[in-house]
C-alpha cells in the first residue's frame, strides 16, 4: 500500500543502463503504483523504424520514421510471471526485441525527432493523468510532468553501467562486446544531453541518487526517507 496520503506522480529520469527501471519497478510495487518505462516506448518506435525500412545499415530516415507515427499503436499489458508490463507494438509482444544492442544503437537518434516526442509525451501525460504513477526516462521531471511531486535523478559510474548492460544481455544469450555496451552507453548519454528537444537534465528540484556502489535494498531505503521528506 502507499505510503503516502495522496497519490502522487514520481519522476526517475537519467543516464542510460543506471539502473533506472530496476528501481522505478521497485518503488511502484512499494507504493502499488504504476510503473512506466517510457524508454521502452522510444525503443518500440525505432523497432517499427528498423522493421519497416525507415532505418537502414543504421542511418535514419526521419521523415520516413515520421510518416510511420501514426501506424504505431503502443499498449503495455501486466505480465504476472515478471511483475510488469510488457510493451506491446500494434498488438505484438516487443519486449524481447526493443532490447537489443541494433535498437539501442538507434534509439537515441529517433528520439531526438520531435514529431515522436509529441507523440510520445502526450501518450505519457494521459497515462498519468490520474497520478500513482512511477515513470522513469530522460525528461520526466522536466516535461513531461514538471510538477510531479517527487523528482529523482540517477546516475552511476559509466563503467558500472555498461558492466550491468553486459551482464544482462549475456545473460539473454545477446553475444556482444563489453566495449561495444560502454561506446554505446556513453553515445546515447552525450546524445541524449545534448539533442535541441528535451535534453537529458537534472530538473532544478530533483533529488539525485547515485547508485554506483548501491544494492538495489540501499536504494530502496534511500526512497523511503525522501518519501518521508516530501511527506512532512
Ligand atoms: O531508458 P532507455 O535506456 O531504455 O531509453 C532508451 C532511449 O530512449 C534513451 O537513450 C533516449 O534516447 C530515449 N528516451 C528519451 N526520453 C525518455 C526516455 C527515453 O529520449 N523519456
Amino acid at each position: 500500500m502507499s505510503d503516502t496520503k495522496h497519490k502522487i506522480i514520481i519522476a526517475v529520469d537519467g543516464f542510460s543502463s543506471c539502473g533506472k527501471s530496476t528501481f522505478a519497478k521497485a518503488i511502484a510495487r512499494r507504493l502499488g503504483y504504476i510503473f512506466i518505462d517510457t524508454g521502452a516506448m522510444y525503443r518500440a518506435v525505432t523497432l517499427y523504424a528498423l522493421e519497416h525500412g525507415a532505418i537502414r545499415s543504421g542511418i535514419v530516415d526521419e521523415d520516413a520514421v515520421v510518416r510511420l507515427l501514426d501506424q504505431i499503436t503502443i499498449t503495455f499489458r501486466f505480465n504476472p510471471e515478471r511483475g510488469a508490463s510488457d510493451i506491446y507494438v500494434n498488438g505484438d509482444l516487443a519486449e524481447g526485441k526493443i532490447r537489443t544492442i541494433e535498437v539501442s544503437n538507434c534509439v537515441s537518434r529517433v528520439s531526438a525527432i520531435p514529431a515522436v516526442r509529441r507523440k510520445l509525451v502526450a501518450m505519457q501525460q494521459e497515462m498519468g493523468r490520474r497520478r500513482g504513477v512511477v515513470m522513469d526516462g530522460r525528461d520526466i521531471g522536466t516535461v513531461v510532468f514538471p510538477d510531479a511531486e517527487l523528482k529523482i535523478f540517477m546516475t552511476a559510474d559509466p563503467k558500472v553501467r555498461a558492466c550491468r548492460r553486459y551482464d544482462e544481455l549475456r545473460a539473454k544469450g545477446d553475444n556482444v562486446s563489453l566495449e561495444e555496451i560502454e561506446r554505446n552507453v556513453r553515445e546515447r548519454d552525450k546524445a541524449d544531453m545534448s539533442r535541441a528537444i528535451s535534453p537529458l537534465r537534472q530538473a532544478d528540484d530533483a533529488v539525485v541518487l547515485d547508485n554506483s556502489c548501491m544494492t538495489v535494498e540501499q536504494q530502496m531505503a534511500w526512497f523511503m526517507t525522501e518519501l518521508e521528506r516530501i511527506n512532512k
